[in-house]
């Protein structure tokens, strides 16, 4: 019996740890002449200090699509981490495939990151092979929409984007065109205080035994953080696992999103969250998708309209408007500091030991789950990052590195952007600081505080207040002039001085010692 030959190759497609879509049209047919090829590298597992759930999730969930293909009839070529031909490096390993397979072509699909997408360009037009790049065909806009839309203006607002999102792809909108309800924006009705009813649902995602995955990256020497919950994590791997993980979000936490979006407890870690950001971001799902699903549940009266605009907004908007944002600024929005901010990052967030409760919870919550909701993410840690004037750089690595969703195209501009106004407020029409009112009024995290929110200075008193108002006052010539603001200026005028003086000094022994705090 003769062996069958391989037969002949011509075409490489590399698929990326994100590009997991199986919908994409590369796949719509099996051409015996091309070869997918996916692989497990150290310079993606070391281009920041990852959580080790980011790491096994998105190579397990690689492993996943390749059988899938496999079981489709395409030709694969997975490069294990561990295999002794890898060379750890995407160009690398490319060349030596389309050596291996004699290809004449290779063809990626449009990295998101800058990084990838330099890398993969420049080795394209390095080398003597034909080369291509096509859409990954998973956003709702092109690289450059948001630029082409908002570039003759000062201030790229959100909320203008959004609308013309609502309107491209008739999301919400009524026969004649306006919004469903007649307003575009229901935030006012949502933002609510979680009063512990409805109860938090149950956890919906899937369990998987990942310890062999895990195991072969602690023998590769692969250094990771967090909690690696290797026995029993609960990301989901494939498209079947998203679509049962989008479903239960319609049915359980849809209705109650809007309401609870903003709150904050010490019980309920995920709220009405919809925990999707990981399948959206591998591409296992397709945004338009879900929010056609979260619009249909509003049209069939399981999900109240400020809930479904809520959700919608979030992912038409937010999500892809910071990607317009990344695309129109990098590579120099990475380096931005407009607020000069250079203190180091505290011990604790790397260990989550802080007297400060709304931290303590939050970053311990990151460390054991990969996942922090926005409220966590922008006005507990991001807000107190500002306010103690942390750099801002090592901030974006420390979020790039912990979170199960961040890629730096989303988690740049919301990080450096929209969190710490770093870009000099291109994003944030002011910045996301408060003191402890805020969070006291949105939950249950003050409650057993060694801090007292109502205190100013002393011993006892929240960090948050004093360093809230240095910031401002340290801040005052960049910012006094903002509308936005005039409030706070007009509050810190009418403080008397020795008020004043005793804020100032309160915060600056504060930020002496932040790693004590
Ligand atoms: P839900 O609250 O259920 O929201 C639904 C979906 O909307 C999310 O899955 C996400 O795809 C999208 N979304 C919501 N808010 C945003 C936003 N501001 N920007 C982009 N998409 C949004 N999101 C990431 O996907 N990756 C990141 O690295 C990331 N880093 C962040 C860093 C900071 C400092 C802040 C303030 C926010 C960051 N976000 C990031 C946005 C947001 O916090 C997460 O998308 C969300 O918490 C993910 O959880 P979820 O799927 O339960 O979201
Ligand atoms: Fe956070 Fe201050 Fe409340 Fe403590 S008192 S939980 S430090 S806001």
């Amino acid at each position: 019996m003769h062996a069958h030959a391989e037969p002949s190759t011509h075409t490489l497609r590399l698929v990326l740890g994100d590009q997991l879509h199986p919908g994409h049209r590369w796949f719509s047919r099996v051409d015996p002449a091309v070869v997918y090829v996916l692989m497990e590298v150290r310079q993606e597992t070391d281009y920041v200090l990852h959580h080790a759930q980011k790491i096994i999730a998105i190579f397990a969930a690689m492993r996943d699509f390749a059988r899938h293909l496999r079981a489709g009839g395409h030709r694969v070529r997975y490069v294990a981490l561990d295999h002794p031909s890898n060379r750890q490096s995407i160009t690398e390993n490319l060349a030596a495939l389309a050596d291996r397979y004699g290809a004449c072509r290779v063809e990626w699909q449009q990295p998101d990151e800058w990084r990838l997408d330099t890398q993969l360009s420049d080795w394209g037009a390095s080398q003597p092979l034909d080369w291509a790049v096509v859409d990954s065909e998973h956003f709702l806009t092109q690289r450059d929409e948001l630029a082409a839309l908002m570039g003759h203006r000062k201030q790229w607002l959100m909320e203008h984007f959004y609308r013309h999102m609502r309107r491209r792809w008739h999301l919400l909108l009524d026969a004649d065109g306006g919004p469903q309800g007649g307003r575009w924006n229901f935030d006012s009705d949502n933002r609510k205080r979680w009063p512990g009813t409805p109860p938090e649902p149950t956890d919906w995602r899937p369990r998987h035994d990942h310890r062999a995955l895990w195991q072969m990256l602690q023998r590769a020497g692969v250094r990771s953080f967090g909690d690696p919950q290797a026995d029993a994590m609960r990301w989901p791997v494939n498209r079947t696992e998203a679509l049962a993980c989008l479903d239960a979000f319609i049915t359980h936490a849809l209705p109650h999103f809007g309401d609870y979006e903003d709150a904050l407890a010490a019980d309920a870690p995920r709220l009405f969250h919809s925990l999707l950001s990981f399948a959206l971001n591998v591409k296992m799902l397709h945004p338009l998708e879900v929010v056609r699903r979260a619009e249909a549940a509003y049209a069939a009266g399981r999900a109240p309209l400020a809930a479904v605009e809520g959700f919608v907004r979030q992912i038409a908007g937010w999500r892809e408007y910071v990607r317009g944002i990344y695309w129109a600024r990098m590579p120099d929005y990475a380096s931005h500091n407009a607020l000069n901010h250079e203190t180091p990052l505290p011990d604790w967030f790397w260990s989550g030991n802080t007297r400060m409760r709304c931290l303590h919870l939050a970053i311990t919550q990151s460390l054991q789950t990969a996942h922090a909701h926005h409220i966590q993410r922008l006005m507990v840690i991001g807000n107190f990052a500002l306010l103690a004037r942390l750099d801002p750089q090592a901030l974006h690595r420390w979020y790039l590195g912990i979170y199960i969703d961040a890629f730096e195209w989303v988690e740049l501009p919301n990080t450096l952007g929209m969190s710490q106004r770093a870009d000099g407020g291109l994003i944030a029409t002011k910045p996301y600081v408060s003191s402890a009112a805020y969070l006291r009024r949105m939950g249950d995290y003050c409650q057993g505080c060694a801090y007292d929110p109502m205190q100013k200075t002393g011993a006892r008193a929240c960090p948050f207040n004093a360093l809230y108002w240095d910031f401002f006052d340290h801040h005052a010539p960049t910012l006094q002039d903002n509308p936005r603001l005039a409030i706070v200026f007009r509050q810190w005028q009418k403080m008397d001085d020795a008020q004043r003086e005793a804020l100032r000094a309160h915060a600056a022994q504060l930020r002496e010692r932040l790693d004590t705090l």
